[in-house]
């Protein structure tokens, strides 16, 4: 792969590179396509990461769909997919992680204090491996997404990273690869992430108030249904994801809640 994109940049190519988990959906296409308007060879990798799971989390589970994804990768025109393989990306004497002091200490880093340490990791190694000049992360991972950012900054990557907005079902349920695990039965429940979010949205709008009441309200529009539980929600300055008491500047909400055995997150910017 390294030879490879060598030869692309010889070549003159700009490469735009989408790390992925695979089981495609059209919210890793949207990153495609916006990646290829920022340059002219796009490099999509396929990977299930082990080392931003924890012991007991989905690793093993995890849907994959390896040659359906090969064949949307080059519908999308990518010039590579790349795959490799565990033991490849992580030999038996591996040791070396890359993790950040502050930002990983909230949202989603509380429930799972290893995860971004695994995401900074691998997605160092890939920057390595596929050498792009540009990358593009989803804005429904918003902490990776800005995770990754502030990486690129301190360790001087030399790759610009472009964010693509959350692509949602047509009911507004944010896609993700973990959909494939929800029953009919508890699409509700899934779908009342968005459903407070846009409460709070609405109720945000031409005003200034307390964060704690968009909270309680999508507290209760979530554990109106049975299966969920809330890992968090939380109203944080989009830049430091600081809470914030007051929204009186734009302010990102953003939540985790298990349904049923599985964990989604959703968020939105508040705008008041
Ligand atoms: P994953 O395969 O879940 O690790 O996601 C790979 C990339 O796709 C990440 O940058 C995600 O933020 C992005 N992504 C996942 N779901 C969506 C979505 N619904 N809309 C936009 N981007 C997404």
């Amino acid at each position: 792969m390294q030879a490879h994109s060598d030869e692309m940049r010889c070549l003159g190519k700009k490469i735009v590179f989408v790390p992925t988990m695979g089981f495609l959906h059209e919210g890793h296409l949207s990153l495609m396509r916006e990646g290829l308007r920022h340059g002219d060879y796009l490099v999509v990798s396929i990977f299930v990461n082990p080392t931003q799971f924890a012991q007991g989390e989905d690793l093993d589970s995890y849907p994959r769909s390896l040659e359906r994804d090969l064949e949307l990768v080059e519908k999308e025109g990518a010039g590579a997919a790349f795959t490799p393989r565990e033991n490849e990306l992580y030999p038996e004497d591996f040791q070396t992680y890359v993790s950040l002091e502050s930002l990983p200490r909230h949202l989603c880093g509380i429930s799972r204090p290893t995860f971004f340490r695994g995401v900074t990791t691998v997605v160092s190694k890939l920057f390595n491996i596929v050498k792009p000049h540009i990358a593009v992360f989803g804005e429904k991972d918003y902490q990776q997404l800005i995770i990754i950012r502030r990486m690129v900054r301190d360790m001087n990557f030399d790759i610009g990273i472009v964010g693509a907005p959350t692509i949602r079902e047509p009911d507004g349920l944010a896609m993700s690869s973990r959909n494939a695990y929800l029953t009919k039965a508890q699409r509700p429940a899934a779908l009342s992430l968005y459903k407070s979010l846009l409460k709070a949205k609405t109720i945000v709008q031409s005003r200034i108030i307390k964060a704690a009441r968009v909270i309680d309200e999508a507290k209760i529009i979530i554990t109106a249904h049975a299966e969920t539980d809330i890992d968090y929600i939380n109203v944080c300055d989009p830049r430091t994801l600081d809470d914030m008491p007051i929204i009186d500047r734009p302010a990102l909400m953003a939540l985790a809640v298990r349904v049923g055995k599985t964990r989604l997150i959703d968020n939105v910017l508040l705008v008041p």
